[in-house]
């Protein structure tokens, strides 16, 4: 009796357990909530040094061990990265964190590995043999942290061995880059959702500093979330103060803000002649100034971005090319001369100022014209279809591709030079690639150093036969086989180093031989090379046959010109605080008047 009372009353307990999760899945789901081996606060005390949580933190990391797919939306600096590195140390297993950019994931690893954890990174910059050895220690070591870029998720060797990982959660970071309707789509990200079918129980945690909330929607739905669940922290900066100013005269403004704030800061601009000729004008004028945008030399830009950090430049002028893995906490303001295109894009900038929690200033100027010459701007950005056509086809001119040739190929592309010959905007050119890698036709990738790859296109048996017929070429083709085994289906990354160590001819005659044989058709060959490339997902067709999907197009664009019209909206104000109005955009809606805003001094003077 007894016992049947108690087993009644676990029952009722357990109420949840027994009913709610009938579903054999959501059964074993239920089983599998996230074992922690260490109290979340005692991880964050051990490896980080902190005290308590900030902001979400706590609640998005209770959350994700609770195996519910989360996103997390924080402002830069807010502390994201701990959301997933700390319950991972808490448990077992490997966490996976996907992040678009090599120099940030080289960071977070040395971090970790500063604190004595075992990080790797996977990205192609590597030989196909060191990512081969990373990946066993993930799969049999006890690696916690494998950081990787989103290109390498569709790759056969990571697909084989993501499976045999002991994996306790995949973080995405910069998450926004999945939705092709936020304002840094990256067609790269949509493979996180192939990987996630193969590991269909790992929790997912995706984090980004900005995001509407039509934006979020499109996240979660990409990153095939088994819910919605999204944690927002708050969005307004108290020590920040935001203001706009209407004027004619952009440089008298930018002069008074110099005299009358001290310490350092940014001013952003739109072209690259425009911050070469500010930051000319400032040093006329006695101030100390430099610019940086992106046709400057890497090395350049690095020495420019130090001697702006340790404060031996006072101002930065700017395009948006400056921003990445800046960590100074003292800058006092940053001011914009021409308008962003977008709030996010606004915020993330403006929040440069002021890390440190000390009064800053964020100041957005404005020419009476300006809101229309934007909009010029933004419709010349998205290119009508025909246009996307034609530059479909001068790319293809351009790389010399004939029409039926280049399915699967690669070529090495400086979009510079391109847009130098061909006099098209950058931005243009950007866009009309995007919507033809959505389309399935080609794909720019980004800017890193890319191995070798090789694909064979005939079968096995035309292959023995050619070995038989080209005693020449056989004792080659044998060694790549042998080095590479699975390389009929797709591509492989190879390295004509290793090749050249094994076959024992030198690197050189091994890229001549790997050329002749893309010349023979029996294999497709990828050189190695430093720089953006552009990849064939299909081969070259007549324009008339490229076909685009309308809603990969005309949504984008009106989604931009949305989102330069709430810039607008921004500007323009003259009633509503501007932290509230920025609160509200990231869709926070029970936000405060910051009391320190143009506006609201305006209001409290009234
Ligand atoms: P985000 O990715 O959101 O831009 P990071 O994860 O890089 O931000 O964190 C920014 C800084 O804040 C880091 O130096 C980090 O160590 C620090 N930080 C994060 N969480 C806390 C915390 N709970 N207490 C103190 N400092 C923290
Ligand atoms: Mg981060």
């Amino acid at each position: 009796m007894i016992l049947l009372l108690f087993i009644n009353k676990f029952v009722l307990q357990n109420y949840e357990f027994f009913f709610a999760y009938r579903h054999p899945s959501a059964f074993f789901s239920y089983l599998r909530t996230m074992k922690l081996n260490e109290p979340i606060h005692d991880v964050l005390k051990r490896y980080w040094g902190y005290n308590s949580f900030r902001s979400v933190q706590e609640e998005a990391i209770r959350s994700i061990t609770q195996d519910r797919d989360t996103l997390v939306l924080m402002p830069t600096g807010g502390g994201k990265s701990l959301v997933y590195q700390v319950p991972a140390m808490a448990s077992d297993g490997l966490c996976i964190v996907v992040t678009p950019l090599i120099a940030l994931m080289k960071d977070q690893v040395d971090n970790l590995r500063a604190k004595g954890i075992q990080a790797v990174a996977v990205h192609s910059g590597l030989s196909p043999r060191q990512i081969d050895i990373l990946l066993d220690n993930c799969v049999y070591g006890t690696v916690k942290f494998l950081y990787v870029a989103p290109e390498r998720l569709s790759t056969e060797v990571f697909r084989l061995r993501v499976q045999r990982m002991n994996i306790s959660l995949i973080a995405v970071d910069e998450a926004h880059c999945i939705s092709q309707w936020g304002y840094d789509f990256r067609p790269s990200y949509l493979r996180i959702a192939e990987i996630r079918k193969l590991i269909p129980d790992v929790p997912l945690l995706a984090l980004t500093a900005s995001a509407t909330p039509f934006v979020t929607d499109d996240i979660m739905k990409h990153l095939l979330f088994a819910e919605k669940n999204v944690i927002r922290a708050d969005f307004a900066r108290k020590n920040l103060i935001y203001s706009v100013r209407k004027t004619e005269d952009k440089d008298a403004v930018i002069f008074r803000l110099l005299n009358g704030v001290q310490g350092s800061g940014i001013i952003y601009v739109r072209t690259r002649e425009g911050a070469e000729k500010l930051a000319e004008l400032l040093r006329k004028n006695g101030f100390s100034a430099e610019f940086y945008h992106g046709g400057l030399p890497n090395a350049e830009r690095t020495i420019r971005q130090e001697e702006w950090s340790s404060g031996r430049t006072r101002v930065m002028v700017a395009t948006n090319a400056f921003g990445m893995g800046i960590d100074k906490a003292d800058v006092r303001f940053v001011a914009h001369y021409t308008m962003p295109d977008s709030i996010e894009q606004y915020y993330q900038e403006a929040g440069r100022a002021g890390r440190d929690g000390h009064r800053s200033y964020a100041l957005l100027l404005v020419a009476p014209d300006d809101l229309r010459r934007i909009t010029t701007t933004i419709e010349s950005l998205y290119p009508p279809i025909s246009e996307i056509k034609s530059i479909y086809e001068k790319i293809c001119s351009y790389l010399q591709v004939a029409i039926g040739d280049g399915q699967f190929a690669s070529f090495v592309f400086n979009i510079h030079d391109f847009c130098a010959r061909e006099h098209i905007y950058i931005d243009k050119v950007r866009n009309a690639l995007k919507i033809l890698s959505m389309n399935g036709y080609m794909t720019l990738t980004e800017e890193f150093e890319n191995p070798a790859r090789l694909m064979f296109t005939v079968r096995r048996d035309d292959l023995y036969k050619i070995r038989i017929e080209r005693e020449d070429l056989n004792h080659f083709i044998t060694t790549l086989l042998r080095m590479y085994n699975g390389v009929f289906t797709e591509f492989r990354a190879i390295s004509e180093m290793e090749i050249a160590t094994v076959s024992g001819y030198t690197v050189e005659r091994v890229k001549e031989l790997l050329k002749q044989l893309w010349r023979m058709h029996i294999i497709k060959y990828v050189p190695s090379n430093i720089s953006p490339m552009i990849i064939f997902d299909e081969e070259r067709l007549p324009a008339a046959n490229i076909y685009i999907a309308s809603e990969t197009y005309g949504t984008r664009k009106d989604m931009a010109e949305e989102r330069l019209e709430q810039m607008g909206l921004y500007a323009e104000n003259e009633k509503v605080c501007r932290n509230r109005i920025i609160s509200k955009y990231f869709g926070e809606k029970n936000s405060e008047d910051c009391g320190n805003c143009d506006i609201c001094i305006e209001k409290r003077r009234r």
